[in-house]
């Protein structure tokens, strides 16, 4: 038997997502042991609070016992069969709740956000392959988009760091201007930003429209870009245009849905319908790897037929697994249960008024807000702010990864009054860590 750690076990034998293995020579491994509701327990019995929901994928806490029960029931009944030429209560139960939650339909399913993207893409091009239009098989997205991170997502995704190495292997997207509502002139409302970036978008379509196949938006919220917000309006705009100029609007909700910006999903602030819904993360409650694409009739009657050519024969081995399925179902009972919308409306005012420290703090610029996502960018010299916050977060009892100097929090939706106030009291205690090393970087002379 080894007697080293878990964590030195892992630096030899696993390849982590994300950070230069060689940091971890210095930034070491949390090994965790165990996890229940909102906290992650470690090997050695110390404990931190999820406050970014193990990247945005849980909602109600871990191990949740009505999760957990309709999983060990489903195991006893039926563990995987193939989707091909086979269907099985959870998929089909599934997919009818997706369908009367978006109004879209003929779900569609892979096991990761980013497969769930390429499917869209795949969808969309083929859409117009099939209506005569092949030459629509190009995509525009915003700036700043992440929508994954495989050959066909990530051309699409405008994020440098996860682009720059493979940019030989990526088909050109566009992009356009993000509608960040950050980027408000002085007197300006966010709204008056979507009403710019919507017209940099015209001007795109009007000279690319005959080539372009979707819009690939996420809506309200993009996450990965440093959780930048914007106006409603950009997607009311978009869709129109959309019409006009026929090209798909795919929503990417993976991060923004099942509640995360207030809403079941984000789209609806806006009150339109999209053309493609990319679904994941909190879609099965942050259990189990599974995604979701649904679409319109209009799409679906371009594929159906007996030609092969014209059908979407995409497939994944564990397509529509009967766990994942039903561990969604049971997370999706979870919002009737426990009137999740409505109990976060309450929920996120306790955690507004317990961040107001963090708010109002000197070094903090643009303090933004949307449903159960706060984020605030942190004026700092520090090279290296997001590793200093995180390793003094993990010392305060909390798991979190700013991303640049962007700070932000995105808790699972069953936090306690002792948890809210451990995370914000934490959190701020984190910061004043870092900006004392920043004063010991820098001395003031
Ligand atoms: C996380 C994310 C993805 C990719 O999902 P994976 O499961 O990591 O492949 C795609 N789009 C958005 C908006 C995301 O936040």
């Amino acid at each position: 038997m080894s007697t080293s750690s878990l964590a030195e076990r892992s630096l030899a034998a696993v390849w982590h997502p994300c950070t230069p293995m060689k940091r971890h020579e210095h930034e070491p491994l949390l090994a965790i042991d165990r996890a229940e509701g909102t906290w992650l327990y470690d090997t050695q019995g110390h404990r931190y609070l999820d406050a970014i929901s193990s990247w945005w994928v849980n909602l109600f806490g871990h191990s949740h016992p009505h999760i957990r029960e309709a999983l060990t029931q489903q195991l006893k009944q039926l563990d995987h069969v193939m989707l091909a030429g086979c269907t099985h209560a959870p998929v089909v139960e599934l997919s009818e709740r997706l369908a009367a939650l978006t109004g879209l339909g003929h779900a569609s399913f892979g096991s990761d956000g980013a497969s769930a993207t390429e499917m869209a893409l795949k969808m969309s091009a083929h859409y117009w392959r099939n209506s005569g239009q092949p030459e629509k098989n190009s995509f525009v997205g915003l700036a700043g988009g992440y929508h994954g991170e495989t050959v066909g997502a990530l051309s699409i995704t405008d994020v440098e760091i996860f682009r720059s190495a493979y940019a030989p292997l990526l088909r050109l997207s566009a992009t356009v201007p993000s509608p960040d509502k950050r980027q408000a002139l002085p007197g300006e409302s966010a709204a008056d930003v979507a009403r710019r970036a919507a017209a940099k978008l015209e001007v795109w379509l009007q000279q690319h429209h005959a080539h372009t196949a979707a819009l690939v938006v996420e809506p309200l919220l993009q996450c990965a870009a440093g959780m930048v917000m914007y106006d409603p309006l950009y997607l009311r705009l978009a869709r129109e245009m959309c019409t006009r100029y026929q090209v798909h609007l795919v929503v990417d909700e993976i991060a923004t849905g099942f509640g995360r910006t207030g809403s079941m999903f984000a789209h609806q602030q806006a009150g339109i319908r999209p053309d493609f819904i990319c679904l994941s993360k909190g879609l099965t409650g942050g259990t189990l790897p599974l995604s979701a694409v649904l679409t319109t009739e209009d799409v679906y009657q371009a594929f159906y037929g007996t030609d092969t050519a014209r059908a979407f024969l995409h497939s994944h081995s564990y397509t529509g697994n009967p766990l994942a399925c039903r561990a969604a179902l049971a997370t999706l009972e979870l919002f009737e249960k426990l009137n999740a919308l409505k109990e976060n409306q309450e929920l996120a005012k306790q955690l507004s008024a317990a961040f107001l420290p963090l708010t109002t703090h000197q070094r903090v610029r643009h303090a933004r807000h949307l449903g159960m996502v706060w984020a605030w960018d942190i004026d700092t010299t520090l090279p290296n702010f997001a590793q200093c916050y995180h390793a003094a977060a993990k010392a305060r009892g909390l798991l979190l990864r700013p991303i640049g100097n962007t700070l932000y929090c995105m808790p699972p939706y069953v936090l306690q009054a002792k948890e809210v106030q451990h995370l914000s009291s934490q959190m701020l205690a984190a910061l004043e860590d870092c900006l004392a090393q920043e004063a010991q970087q820098y001395p003031l002379i």
